[in-house]
């Protein structure tokens, strides 16, 4: 075991946490549990810092790779004496997300990750509220930071982006705040460490994720981080310095709540209820 990296890790961890402000003692965490490495690890350490943890995990019924990484994070939470909520998407929606997928996508052009996120991002909200979460924690990383910064640009939509960083920085009693612990720290730093660290996880991507629009911002990134070390970061953080002025535009851009199921909203309908519509 590489001691010396695992301590690095740890404290450099501790310490995103503690120049954000993102979580303190008194507050009850859920997390947002998938079954890799990164919610994982989020989980973990967590727990190991003292905060007052419990799982929540959307089981997505999307065959043995659902199956798998529910029982994975069974035996992690109760290795780890973890609390966990399941989720089971037929009780809540009556199929799977394949099903829900199919059905909005033979009426309308949208990628599996969007539909999918919309859905479990609801999901997540309301049921964490209901458990009385102070805070979610999500294994969201630099990696994913990275790209969604630049799919926003590349969509037109930087606006999108207000809610990016390591607090999503929005004020709403229907609405958890979100924290990303693990904001810094990339992909190849977090497999190595749950490796180090032999966590029960897949690492494998999702099945369904192929050929996701975030799947070829990848590996654009990933080839200029190649010949330019840190592009990452760099991205991350000038996107931080403008994350402000897009924080303060959106505060006369008051958060609303859906007219259909009155969860939060930056719309009157929200997202994952203009979804439902379209199954109709
Ligand atoms: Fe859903 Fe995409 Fe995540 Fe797979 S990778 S669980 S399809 S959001
Ligand atoms: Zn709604």
């Amino acid at each position: 075991m590489d001691k010396e990296f695992i301590i690095r890790f740890e404290n450099e961890v501790r310490e995103t946490i503690r120049k954000h402000s993102l979580v303190n003692k008194k507050d009850r965490v859920v997390v947002a549990c998938s079954g890799g490495k990164d919610s994982t690890t989020t989980l973990y350490l967590l727990k190991k810092f003292g905060y007052s943890v419990e799982g929540l995990i959307i089981d997505l019924l999307m065959g043995e790779w659902s199956e798998k990484n529910l029982e994975n994070t069974r035996q992690f939470c109760r290795n780890h004496g973890i609390k966990l909520h399941v989720i089971n998407l037929r009780d809540v929606m009556g199929c799977s997300i394949c099903y829900v997928r199919s059905g909005i996508q033979s009426k309308e052009k949208l990628g599996n990750c969007t539909i999918c996120g919309v859905i479990k991002r609801w999901l997540l909200n309301k049921n964490a509220r209901e458990l009385g979460a102070d805070r979610i924690a999500t294994g969201h990383n630099l990696d994913d930071e990275a790209e969604t910064v630049l799919m926003n640009i590349f969509t037109g939509n930087p606006n999108m982006g207000r809610g990016l960083g390591p607090t999503t920085g929005v004020s709403d009693d229907k609405f958890v705040e979100r924290i990303k612990p693990l904001y810094f720290h990339t992909n190849d730093e977090i497999r190595r460490y749950s490796k180090e660290m032999g966590f029960p996880v897949l690492y494998e991507p999702c099945p369904c994720s192929i050929g996701s629009f975030r799947r070829n911002v990848r590996r654009w990134i990933a080839v200029l981080e190649e010949s330019n070390p840190g592009i990452r970061m760099n991205i991350a953080n000038n996107f931080l310095r403008i994350s402000g002025v897009l924080r303060k535009e959106a505060k006369n851009n008051v958060i609303m709540h859906c007219e259909v199921c009155g969860e939060p909203s930056r719309n009157g309908l929200c997202k994952r209820c203009r979804l439902m519509e379209i199954m109709k």
